[in-house]
């Protein structure tokens, strides 16, 4: 490859969204013509209504579902090209549930090495020293030995972030991921997400979190009832007179 090849495939977007549209088997049209890019280390945050669409948009972007039309690339890579390999797809890409889903038999260190040893044949070692190195990073480094029943909300969400960090993603989804908590332990996850921001790390959102939304998207996006409504940088979007977005933040601020 040359220079030049090499300088155009880094500039390309990471993620690319095209004419995305899901129809469930049901016949619901859960996803109309949903377009978006997302640069490297670019923070997108999605807000809408429940039921607008949100969570399967996220699960097409790393193939949790298949889409009716449209086009998918992941680091120009083809989603829905047969040849494209899923397992592949769903290390690079990253996703942080509203419900932590720990191993509940497994330590905290033990969740995070498990992924690392058998998908990506890490040794023992290896996996144990980043599983060490991410908990610190993410405020754990005392909670390590500790099984999922004996820790909080906040601390077991911290966990699955530091736990999907391990697969080293090139991008992670967060899927509402202070929702299930109790408010005095949102700050503290979205604090962690916070640092992976600013260390560079491209993530799409979706959150209710305005305040988030306003510090750290670099872009937010307004879903309703299937369709990207609007995308503006937060200065913008928070200031927008569109009657869709107004009737939605008057509803939840
Ligand atoms: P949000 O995350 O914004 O609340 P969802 O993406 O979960 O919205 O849902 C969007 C729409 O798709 C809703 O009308 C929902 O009922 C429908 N939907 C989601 N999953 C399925 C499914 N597996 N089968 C049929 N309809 C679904
Ligand atoms: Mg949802």
């Amino acid at each position: 490859m040359t220079d030049s090849t090499t300088a155009s495939a880094t500039s390309m977007p990471l993620i690319q969204a095209r004419n995305v549209n899901k129809v469930f088997p049901n016949g619901c049209h859960a996803l109309k013509d949903v377009s978006l890019d997302v640069q490297r280390g670019e923070v997108v945050v999605i807000i809408g209504p429940s039921g607008s669409g949100k969570s399967t948009f996220l699960r097409t972007l790393n193939q949790l579902e298949t889409i009716t039309s449209g086009g998918i690339f992941v680091d120009q890579v083809d989603l829905t090209d047969k040849r494209t390999d899923i397992n592949v797809v769903r290390e690079e890409v990253g996703m942080v549930f509203q419900a932590f889903n720990l191993f509940p038999h497994k330590t905290a260190l033990g969740n995070v090495m498990l992924a690392p040893m058998k998908v990506l044949k890490q040794s023992k070692a290896e996996a144990q020293k980043t599983a060490e190195s991410l908990l610190e990073r993410v405020g754990l480094a005392d909670r390590m030995g500790n099984y999922p029943s004996r820790l909080s909300g906040g601390q077991q969400q911290r966990v699955a972030i530091a736990r999907s960090l391990a697969m080293k993603p090139k991008v992670l989804l967060f899927d509402e991921p202070t929702s299930a908590l109790d408010p005095e332990m949102v700050g503290e996850v979205l604090d962690v997400m916070k640092e992976l921001a600013k260390e560079g790390m491209t993530m799409v959102v979706v959150t209710h979190e305005m305040g988030f939304a306003q510090e750290v998207a670099d872009r937010v996006v307004f879903m309703e009832d299937g369709e990207l409504v609007l995308e503006e940088t937060p200065e913008r979007f928070f200031h927008s007179d569109h009657p869709r977005l107004q009737r939605f933040l008057g509803q939840v601020l």
